[in-house]
């Protein structure tokens, strides 16, 4: 707390109520309160002799009382106007909350205190969280498990407890021998960890906005209960400044979370590929929201389960990049099954603070987990699922066992999940227009438009883009031998064993140009590699025998290659090129590769 540097100095003619000395820096602004003096313990001497004089004493008698009570009144408003003053410069939540606590302190010489505030970690229910501290341990044990006391947290009930909170007025919760007045509510939530002999309500209108807790005095004794109102004064202060403050930390973030969706928005616009925008959404959802780990799932619609598509963050990066890669398959999630299958079946948000109510698997804790259905239409695409909290630890990210998932949080993460429905939607829809319905290759459409654009690569970088042109040998005769259905079973095998030649971390593509004729665009790839790697091709397609009803079909293939710019520099030309060299491998006996020129 910065202490006004024009605070006025502790006035003189009140010096004869204040006991101690004033020091520190809260001392200019808060007046110290002795708790042996108040107005009803003050003694004002009296003599009486003479019996004419009475009636002049007991008007000096009552004027002088009359003072020391304007005295204490005065007193009390400036110590509250100060201190009102001290909150209203405290730059964050936290610091009002030190700076409000700190008044208690040096006025009463309380020797632990905290302040819980209203929170919005648990969806379901309302509690009181601990936001600031002094004088108490930072760990508690629960369930015999030490937790931070950032994350102790009472829920709001109908007790007895609760009844005196909400009328806002300050008492003590412990009875003359110290023991718990509340019981039940003390054992329940396990509020002896406060430390606590007197509750402060934080009130604002009708709203409870948090409780101050105070400890005994440093000397043992108690708050003297004439100081009550003074407390209540002070938490009346408290509560406005807080109310703001908390406010304008919301406002704070959400302004950020309009931010970070627009420039996600921004990002995400121009990635059509539908992989890659599964991967861009989860990893910018990791980014703003600093979560630790996380998963996008999809709905697959014909087994109505979810499966793991793209995984992030904290996960060994063998694990990650097989998922990710799509080489390794994760077990479906049925809807309603798990918090992912929560958040699908009711299309809503699920979010749990809570670690006790987190199914725990692995070694690694699951403090907070957020997940939210990826809609479109009303329909459910899939999920993306957040685990813990990171935070900045000298310049690396590290877990926060302190961090959870917020409202805010878990509005921007709607918000972000709705841009990437929207934006999967289309990825999905474009993706279908260029893919061929068959054999699951890109088409005819899309060939085109890579060729294009690899050739404008060529021109710009002058890196090589070799073009392959596979043709099926003698397909006519599957087709009249085995029908047409065995004919599509071949093409689907045929293409499989294309896509297969597709290197890993590649710019390769295979396509089906229409027919019975496929292509391959593989840039950077010399016309030599890619007749070796089509050779390879071949030798499997050969090799492979493919079961067609009670029958099983064999055939073989051939293919052309070509490159730019050695070979050709447009299009035209290439493919003409490719095209030729393929027509060679089908006059010199099929079953071959062959290079232009
Ligand atoms: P070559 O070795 O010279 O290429 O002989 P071919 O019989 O493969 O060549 P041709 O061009 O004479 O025959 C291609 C056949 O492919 C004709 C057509 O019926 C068949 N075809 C084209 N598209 C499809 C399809 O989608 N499914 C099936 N089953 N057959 C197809
Ligand atoms: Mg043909
Ligand atoms: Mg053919």
């Amino acid at each position: 707390m910065k202490p006004p540097t024009d605070a006025p100095p502790a006035p003189t003619e009140l010096n004869h109520s204040i006991e101690a000395p004033l020091t520190g820096e809260l001392r200019s602004v808060v007046p110290h309160r002795s708790r042996n003096v108040g107005p009803g313990n003050r003694k004002t001497a009296m003599p009486g002799d003479g019996l004419e004089l009475d009636s002049t004493r007991r008007e000096l008698a009552f004027w002088r009382k009359k003072a020391v009570e304007l005295d204490n009144a005065v007193f009390e408003m400036r110590a509250l106007l100060q201190s009102g003053k001290g909150f209203a410069e405290a730059g964050t939540v936290e610091e009002l909350l030190h700076a409000f606590m700190a008044v208690c302190r040096e006025r009463y010489g309380v020797a632990s205190s905290a302040v819980l505030l209203l929170d919005d970690l648990d969806p379901d229910s309302v509690f009181y969280r601990v936001r600031a501290y002094q004088g108490l341990p930072d760990h508690y044990s629960l369930d015999g498990q030490e937790e931070e006391l950032f994350m102790f947290k009472f829920p709001q009930d109908k007790g007895l407890l609760w009844q005196l909170v909400q009328q806002g007025d300050v008492f003590s919760v412990l009875d003359l021998q110290k023991h718990p007045r509340f019981k039940t509510a003390f054992a329940r939530w396990n509020l002896g960890v406060l430390g606590s002999e007197l509750w402060v309500p934080i009130v604002r209108g009708s709203r409870v906005l948090g409780v101050l807790t105070l400890g005994p005095c440093d000397d043992g004794a108690p708050v003297p209960e004439h100081e009550y109102t003074f407390l209540q004064e002070i938490a009346a202060v408290g509560a406005t400044n807080i109310d703001s403050a908390v406010r304008y930390e919301k406002n704070v973030r959400i302004l950020k979370n309009l931010q970070t969706l627009y420039d996600i928005n921004q990002q995400l616009a121009n990635v059509n590929d539908f992989k890659a925008l599964t991967m861009e959404s989860l990893s910018t959802a990791v980014g703003a929201l600093k979560a630790q780990k996380a998963n996008l799932m999809l709905l697959n619609p014909e087994t109505r389960k979810l499966e793991i598509k793209v995984v992030w963050g904290n996960i060994p990066k063998a694990t990650r990049d097989a998922i990710n890669d799509g080489r390794m398959e994760t077990r479906p999630f049925a809807l309603g099954e798990g918090v992912a299958g929560k958040a699908a079946a009711s299309k809503r948000p699920v979010r749990i603070n809570d670690r006790s109510r987190i199914e725990q698997v692995g070694r690694n804790v699951a403090y907070c987990i957020l997940a939210v259905p990826l809609l479109y239409g009303g329909e459910v695409m899939g999920v993306i699922t957040l685990t813990n909290k990171v935070r900045d630890v000298a310049g690396s990210l590290e877990l926060d066992p302190i961090g959870r998932f917020g409202e805010e949080d878990e509005q921007l993460l709607l918000g972000l999940a709705d841009q990437a429905a929207v934006n999967l939607h289309r990825a999905r829809f474009y993706s279908e227009s260029i893919t061929d319905r068959l054999t699951g290759l890109a088409n005819r459409k899309h060939f085109t438009t890579t060729l294009d654009e690899g050739l404008e690569h060529v021109r710009r970088k002058g890196s090589p883009l070799t073009l392959v042109v596979v043709d099926i040998d003698h397909f006519k005769k599957v087709n009249d031998t085995y029908g047409h259905a065995a004919g599509d079973t071949v093409l689907v095998a045929v293409a499989r064993e294309l896509a297969a030649t597709v290197r890993p971390g590649t710019q390769d593509k295979a396509f089906r140009y229409g027919g019975e004729e496929f292509c391959m665009l593989l840039p950077d790839t010399t016309p030599e590699a890619a007749e070796a790697l089509l050779n390879e091709c071949r030798r499997r397609v050969e090799a492979s025998v493919v079961p067609c009803g009670e029958r099983s079909v064999q055939v073989t293939m051939s293919a052309g290659v070509a490159s730019a710019p050695a070979h050709a520099a447009s299009a035209r030309d290439l493919f003409e090129l490719a095209d030729k060299a393929l027509y060679a491998s089908k006059t010199g006996g099929r079953n071959r590769v062959t290079v232009a020129g």
